[in-house]
């Protein structure tokens, strides 16, 4: 018998995945990765080590241009901030599903806990969301379990539903306690929540909804940098130290601006759109800004990527009410 897991690496998922380990069922950990993730080879050898220990296999998955066509219209909408946390469940229990016969898996786990999050943990909504993801009985939630209709694999004898729980609401102490019981330790997941839940950080992603420039790339350079809207047509990302200079210069596609400053260090400055003069002159003061030694006038390179060709100009550093007014 063979389960798969949505596993976050969190505390809920780990407990939910061991719970069925321990009833002998082999599980397969799915982790899911989007443009907007905290993950390297680093983390994922993190996670890989937790699931192993758990005596689990993981398997990563890339979400790209379906989850941004869900960021873009979630059918049950966004949660108090730019999280569509109804529609984003329902996309990677969809994958699972999919995968399911492809891996000779029988049902789905999850770590949810019914009523611990405010709109997508209600039992209603755990209900529309294994139906809307095609798993209806097929999708168990060990941690709450008890409190749920029971699911095929209960029904089947699987599972024993009695060694199952029946945690709800807020509060973390069960999970600390089970974790305890289990031998559960270390279970701190370096990856921070969601950016999509920090209202900081979705001003960003609204400029690129309400500007029509929601992709996969663009998506991924939100997390870098310091980020401008110019104009309509055109946007300026900055990079905050060497190694965001070099990820964005990385990141450069054809027609891109790149904006330097000459024989002084500073940052890179990568412009994404229709560059028009006005533009070309606000983003080399921006960058004069941040450069070092920003006394008197600036040089500042600026080139169309892949060109190696560029122009330079010389600037004067943009002024601070000036640069506030630009930034996202
Ligand atoms: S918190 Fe973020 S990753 Fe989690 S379900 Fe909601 S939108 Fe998806």
């Amino acid at each position: 018998m063979k389960a798969l897991a949505l596993f976050s690496g969190g505390l809920d998922s780990l407990l939910a995945m061991k719970l069925i380990i321990n009833q002998g069922i082999e599980v397969i950990a799915l982790h899911f990765v989007t443009p907007l993730s905290n993950f390297d080879k680093n983390k994922e050898e993190i996670l890989r080590k937790k699931v192993t220990e758990l005596g689990g296999q993981l398997k990563i998955i890339y979400l790209g241009s379906d989850y941004v066509q869900m960021l873009k219209n979630p059918r049950f909408g966004y949660g108090k901030n730019l999280n569509p946390c109804i529609d984003c469940k329902i996309l990677m229990l969809k994958h699972a599903a999919r995968l399911m016969e492809e891996l000779g898996a029988s049902f789905v786990i999850t770590g949810e806990v019914l009523a611990q999050r405010p709109k997508s943990q209600h039992k209603e909504t755990l209900i529309l969301i294994e139906k809307n993801a095609g798993l209806a009985g097929l999708l168990l939630r060990p941690l709450s379990a008890k409190l749920l209709e029971e699911t095929f694999p209960e029904k089947e004898k699987w599972v024993n539903r009695q060694v199952l729980f029946n945690f709800n609401g807020r509060s973390r102490n069960p999970q600390f306690k089970l974790a305890d019981s289990l031998g559960i330790k270390n279970f701190a997941w370096p990856a921070g929540g969601c950016l999509l839940t920090i209202s900081s950080f979705c001003g960003r992603v609204e400029d690129l909804l309400k500007h029509d420039e929601c992709t996969s790339a663009n998506l991924e350079l939100l997390k870098i940098g310091r980020h401008f809207r110019l104009s309509k047509s055109f946007k300026l990302i900055v990079g905050r130290n060497e190694k965001e200079n070099n990820e964005i210069l990385k990141s450069a596609a054809d027609r891109d601006v790149i904006f330097e400053p000459l024989e002084l260090p500073g940052p890179t400055g990568l412009g994404k759109g229709f560059a028009n003069e006005s533009a070309k002159a606000i983003s080399s003061q921006i960058i004069a800004g941040y450069t070092s030694k920003n006394n008197g006038a600036i040089k500042v390179t600026i080139r169309v990527f892949p060109q190696a060709s560029s122009e330079t100009v010389s600037v004067a550093p943009i002024d601070e009410n000036k640069l506030k007014q630009f930034r996202i």
